[in-house]
């Protein structure tokens, strides 16, 4: 028997839901034709690549960032000046948090990076970031206890779906061994973006944003910390949060970061 269900049957609950569903099948097997047509694309450059989401020629222009460098921010020095000797940022305006460590610099081919992995769901970049990571952040992370994802709040958290540190993070802890308290920090506060903001304007921007959960003072308290983020503009962010996690009693925090400002920039993250 031929039963014809038309649109005037379903109540408008109903209709809503089979659209629903319909939606999601299709965009489902949208992604499974992709996947299967269409070959990874260079982060950067959009060229078919194989394997790391980018291309060898984009791979050779990214600014990995080696030994020498500042014992404290991590900045390169275009020469070895000995041991334990530091820049005359580090001098000159010490950070709060005790070192910082950056896998490259922050310059128009890592941004592309940073900026595929946080807007462009290119979530296929995170183990090959957070790699790199792991090994410029080998010194601080072998004497971490735990790795601390900086916090979206949830509003962009919810927009955006995923928080990029929080995954940089569990990258970095399957390489290193190093567990992540993810629920340590809380955005207490919503502040506007960073980008276009002088230094000062960041600072306050991000003052009193960061919080430490009660139910994490235990993770926190006479611990050594190591605050995960993407990137290191003028490290107010980092900084808010690492005067957050000191007041709980953190024993000591340093930084982790993809890509970090080296010098003076006028690029806009
Ligand atoms: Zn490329």
């Amino acid at each position: 028997m031929h039963v014809e269900v038309t649109t005037e049957d379903l109540t408008e609950q109903a209709r809503a839901g089979r659209l629903a569903s319909l939606a999601k099948s299709v965009r489902a097997g949208l992604a499974f034709a992709v996947g299967i047509a269409l070959p990874q694309l260079c982060a950067a450059c959009r060229e078919p690549v194989e394997g790391e989401g980018l291309c060898a020629a984009c791979w050779s222009k990214l600014s990995f960032i080696a030994p020498p460098y500042c014992p404290r921010l991590g900045i390169p020095f275009p020469s070895d000046p000995g041991a334990g000797v530091l820049s005359m940022e580090a001098i000159a305006d010490p950070p709060v948090y005790a070192r910082a460590r950056a896998a490259v610099r922050f310059d128009e081919i890592s941004r592309t990076l940073v900026h595929a992995l946080k807007y462009g769901d290119r979530l296929d970049l995170a183990p090959t970031m957070g790699r790199w990571m792991a090994n410029a952040g080998r010194e601080v992370l072998a004497e971490a206890d735990a790795l601390v994802p900086v916090p979206l709040h949830w509003r962009r958290q919810w927009g955006r779906r995923f928080n990029q540190s929080a995954l940089l993070a569990e990258v970095i802890s399957k390489r290193s061994g190093v567990r992540v308290v993810h629920t340590a920090l809380k955005r207490v506060k919503a502040t506007v973006q960073q980008v276009g903001l002088a230094r000062s304007e960041r600072a306050a921007n991000v003052q009193g944003a960061f919080k430490v959960r009660p139910q994490a003072q235990e993770a926190v308290k006479a611990r050594r910390l190591v605050l995960v983020d993407d990137v290191l503009t003028t490290g107010a962010t980092l900084e808010a949060c690492t005067r957050a996690l000191l007041r709980a009693g953190a024993a000591q925090v340093d930084v982790l970061v993809f890509a970090r400002v080296v010098g003076p920039s006028r690029i806009l993250i």
